[in-house]
């Protein structure tokens, strides 16, 4: 079997306090999954969850006060938790792009695309000047920026949104990383757009051989767009799977939920259904089933005991109800 090209493994990340006596809490509990080469997986969970926090662990560029308590990340083989930040730098864009929520995350408002995409790609090719010129123009082809000659010259501004978000996309493919990460790349579009930027994402990840991490907390939107997908609730992952099995047959009281709440499955006139409650904080956390105040098959168990991923490669998810269910079949 191939190695993955990501593997995430039993990681913890807290913040510290800014208290003496409060002790750090883990936001990221335990977090485990694997990416192969080319594949696409899709993190799926509401706002609060811990998606980005993740997103962000793995390359090491989050917060100064988040801390990797526990855990590994391997990336290429290399463990990225025990790179020096040089080595980290080298490996964030030229190994593993990144495309944020809004594209002015990744471009400087004060210089022009071309300033922008040569200094990306010089930094980390020795090319020569017109060579990085000519990727870049291929990039922006590639992304269906029109006339891209004349945008090369033109500052972020005068640029729409749809066509900033592309340019961020040809500037996290013109150095070929192996890995993207997308962390809500359509939010901040309109619906329309949307769709479209989301298609030619996959798109040429699939034709690039590129693999992608797409952060959503929009269900409906990894369909089209994922192999696989994991859920995530309070810092751990709840459910994974094959996509289309994962949709189809969720497992876990949390993804159904999701899936129920999804506007298609509501009759014209009907309200949206919505996920009781809310998420817990890390501070309401305890050795209990972090779904456990929102879930209707919550039993005296769940107050208990914490829940944990079964082992192994398929569909999957932490639920005492599966393992219940399982211990019966056997
Ligand atoms: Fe619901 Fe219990 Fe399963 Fe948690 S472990 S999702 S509370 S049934």
């Amino acid at each position: 079997m191939t190695s993955p090209l990501l593997k995430v493994t039993d990681l913890h990340v807290n913040f510290i306090s800014r208290w003496p006596n409060e002790p750090n809490i883990d936001v990221l509990r335990g977090v485990c999954f694997e990416l192969y080469r080319g594949e696409r997986v899709a993190l799926v969970g509401e706002s609060g969850a811990g998606k980005s926090l993740l997103a962000t662990s793995i390359i090491q560029l989050f917060d100064s006060s988040a801390r990797i308590r526990q855990g590994q990340v391997t990336f290429e083989g290399q463990q990225l938790t025990q790179l020096k930040p040089k080595q980290l730098r080298q490996i964030r864009g030229r190994r593993i792009g990144m495309v944020f929520q809004d594209p002015m995350t990744n471009l400087n408002p004060s210089l022009t695309l071309e300033q922008q995409l040569l200094e990306c790609i010089l930094s980390h090719r020795s090319i020569s000047r017109a060579e990085a010129r000519l990727v870049a123009l291929h990039k922006l082809r590639q992304v269906h920026i029109p006339a891209p000659e004349a945008r090369l010259q033109q500052y972020p501004h005068q640029l729409s949104a749809g066509q900033r978000q592309r340019a961020t996309i040809a500037m996290a493919l013109a150095l070929e990383p192996a890995l993207i990460i997308a962390d809500e790349p359509t939010s901040a579009l309109d619906v329309t757009m949307q769709a479209e930027v989301m298609s030619l994402l996959t798109h040429l990840c699939h034709s690039n051989g590129v693999a992608l991490l797409l952060i959503t907390h929009d269900l409906s939107l990894v369909a089209h767009a994922s192999d696989r997908c994991l859920i995530m609730y309070a810092g751990q992952i709840v459910e994974q799977g094959p996509t289309s099995v994962l949709i189809n047959d969720a497992q876990h009281p949390y993804t159904q939920g999701l899936i129920k709440a999804l506007p298609q499955m509501s009759s014209p006139g009907q309200t949206l259904f919505q996920i009781p409650g809310q998420m817990p904080v890390a501070q309401e956390l305890g050795n209990h089933c972090a779904f456990a105040t929102r879930c209707e098959f919550a039993h005296d168990r769940c107050w208990q005991q914490t829940p944990t991923m079964p082992t192994g490669n398929g569909h999957r998810a932490s639920c005492h109800l599966l393992t219940a269910a399982q211990a019966g079949d056997e």
